[in-house]
């Protein structure tokens, strides 16, 4: 199977070369030919698999550069041994009758990006390999919070890479401060940029870009990578848990074969919901694809508009993974919208890079009015959802999972649609204690990790044990640097 450019339809390369060097030629995304579809029977045959046997099963229709023994492998690497610490992996927990919550949040680092970060360092490392690619990878991330610590703790200590985070001394969380400055491995290294997040990604994209320095590391043996989520090997991992989801549900009953399974997913880059309609398209039977953001609603006028368009105020929010105002995997629906048209999908590139906005054709809509839907709320809003899911339900969800919540909840109201949905759930509350608190009405909301156990014992709820852990652990780094020295910076932490 070959993976294609969005952009440039001539720009081809197995899945290994698309894993291997991320972006393509030019800019483009790869994106696989043709999307593969499940066998009639493959939903019952999953339906009686662990997580790690349906990830063989699914990533193989996909990776077929990789041998199964390789596969088999990296599955009970990346979701076994106790990392995860619910044994589905991914468990869907019922919410109501006709809602369910996928929760995605039960890997080393409390967040989503695990699902996909605990994968892509197995893929990556083969990839190089089957690339024949020698040099030591070092990967470059700058990062509001949550892909950072899910990176750290996805490439720890994988021989032949070297991992350096970068985020805004004043842009994270106290919590994931912590979590990235605790960071254990031999081969990581993390530093906090004096600025905010664009401050910190646009350090990173200059260090790409420096070509003294590309000419020093390779003398050095280390090439430059990344690990952000324009990767197909980070889109790839997360397909598995939308087709894991319908098949647990067909297993407990609440879905007969081919019943519609509504999907509403908190949304940033578009990466993870990517990953439930590619599910669609290889059979699954997901009815609508409910895109949900916060104050930063892009998208959501783009699905009802048709119009894209970044010139707007940015806000920052309770939900921070979701402050994005450019979601890059969007191109990768563009190009399955357009039939791989790589002159059309260029072209909206250029002129959202020009002027900030497009449109796309009557035809393109026609196909996101099928699929999708989309809503938004405010933060106020959100602390509402998790108030009444709490109070309710006993419950007890995370900002951006409130979000969800929240735009599922007016979309049933506006159009009626009562199909079963799954709510996909993103964080662990207990990262965001300050938020959730408020939410509940507690108490003055405490710091630090001062206010995990004010929310463990508000709820009686146990946190994490990532989270609570972070008491006993001893900082290794805490470094700061001017923007204007992150290029010194990665030359001091690859001494
Ligand atoms: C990254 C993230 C999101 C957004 O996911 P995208 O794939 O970027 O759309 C939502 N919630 C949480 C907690 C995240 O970390």
């Amino acid at each position: 199977m070959y993976y294609v450019s969005t952009r440039d339809r001539l720009q081809k390369t197995t899945v290994s070369g698309a894993i291997a060097y991320g972006l393509a030629p030019g800019g483009g995304l790869y994106t696989p030919e043709a999307v593969p579809s499940l066998a009639g029977n493959a939903l019952n045959t999953l339906k009686n698999m662990t997580y790690q046997q349906r990830a063989v099963y699914l990533m193989n229709m996909y990776l077929d550069s990789y041998s199964a023994s390789e596969l088999t492998s990296f599955c009970s690497k990346a979701y076994g041994g106790g990392k995860f610490d619910d044994p589905a992996v991914a468990p869907v927990r019922r919410v109501d009758d006709t809602t369910y919550a996928l929760e995605l949040w039960h890997g080393p680092t409390c967040a989503f990006k695990d699902m996909a970060l605990q994968m892509l360092p197995h893929l990556l490392t083969a990839a190089l390999r089957k690339e024949g690619e020698e040099k030591t990878a070092c990967i470059l991330v700058a990062t509001s919070g949550d892909t950072g610590k899910g990176a750290l703790e996805g490439f720890r200590d994988v021989p032949g890479t070297r991992i350096l985070v970068f985020y805004p001394r004043d842009g994270v969380s106290a919590i994931q401060e912590l979590q990235m400055n605790t960071q254990e491995g031999a081969n990581v290294g993390v530093c906090s940029v004096v600025g905010n997040f664009d401050d910190a990604q646009t350090g990173v994209k200059r260090i790409f870009s420096d070509p003294a320095l590309k000419e020093e590391l390779a003398k050095r043996g280390y090439f430059l990578s990344s690990a952000n989520s324009i990767n197909w090997g980070r889109v790839l991992p997360q397909i598995v848990y939308y087709v894991s989801a319908y098949c647990d549900l067909m297993k407990e009953g609440a879905l007969e074969k081919g019943d519609k399974l509504n999907v509403c997913v908190p949304t940033g880059n578009f990466g993870d919901i990517l990953a439930a309609y590619y599910a669609k398209q290889m059979g699954v039977p997901l009815g609508r694809l409910i895109c949900a953001s916060n104050s930063n609603n892009v998208l959501t006028d783009f699905i009802q508009t048709g119009v894209y368009d970044r010139n707007r105020p940015f806000y920052n929010t309770i939900s921070p993974s979701m402050d994005i105002l450019i979601s890059s995997n969007l191109e990768r629906l563009l190009h399955a919208y357009t039939f791989g048209n790589a002159e059309q999908v260029k072209g909206y590139m250029e002129q959202l890079n020009s002027t900030g906005r497009y449109q796309v054709s009557d035809e393109v809509k026609k196909k996101l009015d099928k699929d999708f839907a989309a809503a938004f709320c405010d933060d106020e809003a959100a602390k509402a959802a998790i108030g009444n899911m709490w109070r309710e339900k006993q419950y007890l969800i995370d900002p951006h999972t409130a979000v969800a919540v929240d735009a599922l909840e007016q979309y049933r109201a506006k159009t009626g649609d009562a199909a079963p949905a799954l709510v996909v759930s993103t964080a662990s509350p207990f990262k965001f204690c300050p938020a959730v608190m408020e939410a509940l009405g507690g108490k003055e909301p405490a710091h630090g990790l001062d206010s995990i156990q004010q929310l463990s014992d508000l709820t009686g709820i146990a946190a994490p044990a990532p989270l609570t852990g972070l008491a006993g652990k001893r900082i290794r780094f805490d470094q700061t640097v001017e923007k204007e020295q992150m290029v010194a910076a990665v030359r001091e932490m690859l001494r």
